[in-house]
């Protein structure tokens, strides 16, 4: 890995005030090398998404970069008790193995479980720790590919999406294909199934593509493996 693609950001915990050193990744040093069926991509450089979660050496809080600072006075509260009070500092400023990027990921899970975030976001860092396992620990994926699953259904059915990333076209098509990858069919061919007759199609082609051919997958293995 060239280590100049990494940049050194500074960072105050939100919870403890620290300042620390959290490794970003320069965009233009991105490259993608290919993507599958439920985003997830493979890269040719180092992997970014190992860098998205920050965590304060001092208190244990963690989080991803885009939730990192929004925090309630009574939040605080809530991660010192149940964080703070028995963590051991260790840092994770430097660059970061795969299993350092799990070991954050699931830090930020466990926080964004203690102070209720979104089942959208919980859904997220669950499926990017199934990523960081793909290839590596198929267990340990298939076990996170079905925590998101059922977070991504909270969220479809009980959260307002429409001002997120990733509306009822994108995280119904995501929930088709989570449901295919564990061989679900059934399941898988009714979530693609409710994506494409959603009129919102229309204004995604490429989702549209990806649930076209994905459905079309699913129906086709439906009756044997
Ligand atoms: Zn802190």
């Amino acid at each position: 890995m060239e280590v100049d693609a990494l940049y050194d950001k500074k960072v105050k915990c939100p919870i403890c005030s620290k300042e620390f050193i959290t490794k970003k990744m320069r965009t233009s040093r991105i490259r993608i090398d290919r993507v599958d069926g439920d985003f997830m991509n493979y890269y040719k450089s180092e992997n970014p998404t190992k860098y998205h979660v920050f965590v304060c050496p001092k208190c244990g809080y963690a989080a991803m970069e885009s939730n990192f600072n929004n925090i309630r006075p009574f939040e605080k509260e809530i991660i010192k008790e149940n964080v703070s009070s028995k963590w051991r500092e260790r840092e994770y400023s430097g660059v970061r193995t795969d299993e350092e990027a799990i070991q954050c990921y699931m830090l930020a899970f466990y926080c964004g479980q203690l102070l209720n975030l979104k089942k959208l976001d919980l859904g997220n860092i669950a499926l990017k720790i199934a990523w960081l396992y793909r290839g590596k620990n198929e267990e340990e994926e298939r076990r996170f590919i079905q925590n998101a699953l059922e977070l991504f259904e909270q969220a479809f059915y009980t959260e307002n999406l429409s001002d997120t990333s990733m509306d009822e076209i994108n995280i119904g098509y995501l929930i088709g294909e989570l449901y295919r990858r564990l061989g679900n069919k059934k399941e898988a061919v009714l979530w693609f199934g409710k994506t494409v007759s959603n009129p919102l199609i229309k204004t995604n082609p490429r989702i549209e593509k990806m649930t076209r051919e994905q459905w079309l997958l699913a129906k086709e293995n439906e009756n044997g493996e």
